[in-house]
């Protein structure tokens, strides 16, 4: 069976497996990613290629990197949280591994793994969303991949949601992922602890006495033991998340939504509530059936099956 390597390259981890051609990881390495420097990123991810490579006809390595990647898939624009400017990262990988090499941006891995191997198998159609610190996307349509002219495309996170709204890490005002993000969770349990702190009583207990203090783990368990706070930060989250969902099939029409990211670990707080905003706010609504919106089944392991599985079809 034909075997690639996937590498799933973010800010502060290096995850690689080797992954067969039904999406199984056969063997797997996580190190430290060395954020600071390209060149130790590139000498990072040669090594681990190299070490799972021994004894292996090994075909292709796909590599998963969290930033900008250009349309031909070699070239690392821009990085918000690694050192990558114009990083040929492509050349310097196949020069160090000697093997064909392909670069995605991470999301887009991730999202082509749950597609092809996770929630959407079996779905031409398929758009994930990964809802962490901030909102991360990818698109699948036709069976394809969808990069974008530029491979800039679906960056879900940064559609204005609110004109003039709350200032984005990418400069603008409002941007979705400022109101439907673990980020946005805590912006919004915050600002009701400090609007209404006698609501907020037992999410202040645990943050510990001030509304600044007060971070996810805290809104998620103050949610749990039914704080009102807590869970009016999740609800308006979950109408947020709803809402942007609902643009989306305006556009793209996609059989299914794949939520992923850090704060899905929490979905029974909320999921609910986000598919009903999501049909209630969905143009169209009672003469369209309505995508599903399924939890993601990889979890961390979708960037490296995701990266591995397109550099097969490179
Ligand atoms: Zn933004």
């Amino acid at each position: 069976m034909a075997l690639t390597i996937g590498v799933d390259i973010g800010g502060t981890k290096v995850a690689a497996g080797v992954v067969d051609e039904d999406g199984r990881i056969v063997e797997h390495r996580l190190r430290r990613t060395p954020a600071e420097s390209p060149e130790r990123v590139a000498d990072t991810i040669g090594e681990v290629v190299r070490e799972l490579a021994v004894g292996r006809q090994i075909e292709a390595v796909g590599l998963g990197a969290a930033g900008f990647v250009d349309e031909t898939r070699s070239i690392v624009r821009f990085a918000p949280n690694l050192a990558w400017r114009e990083e040929p990262l492509q050349k310097k990988v196949s020069d160090l591994v000697g093997l064909p090499v392909v670069v995605e941006n991470d999301a887009n891995a991730m999202a082509w793994g749950e597609a092809r191997f996770g929630a959407g198998r079996g779905e031409s159609h398929v758009v994930c969303v990964t809802v962490g610190t901030g909102i991360g996307g990818g698109i699948v349509l036709d069976g394809s991949l969808y990069r974008g002219r530029w491979g800039m495309g679906a960056e879900l996170g940064h559609m204005q949601a609110v004109p003039g709204g709350r200032l984005c890490g990418c400069g603008n005002l409002g941007c979705w992922e400022q109101y439907a993000s673990g980020n946005a969770l805590v912006t919004e349990a915050r600002l009701i602890a400090q609007a209404e702190p006698a609501r907020a009583a037992r999410l202040l207990e645990i943050a510990g006495g001030a509304p600044g203090d007060i971070e996810g783990p805290e809104v998620t368990e103050a949610a749990r033991e039914g704080d009102p706070a807590a869970l009016a930060a999740f609800a308006s989250m979950a109408d947020w998340l709803g809402q942007g969902l609902s643009d989306l099939a305006s556009i793209l029409d996609p059989g299914c939504f794949i939520l992923g990211g850090g704060v899905s670990r929490a979905a029974d707080l909320w999921i609910d509530r986000a598919r009903e905003s999501f049909a209630a706010r969905l143009t169209g609504r009672g003469h369209r059936p309505l995508a599903e919106i399924r939890l993601a089944e990889l979890g961390a392991s979708a960037g490296v099956v995701g990266a591995a599985d397109l550099a097969r079809r490179r």
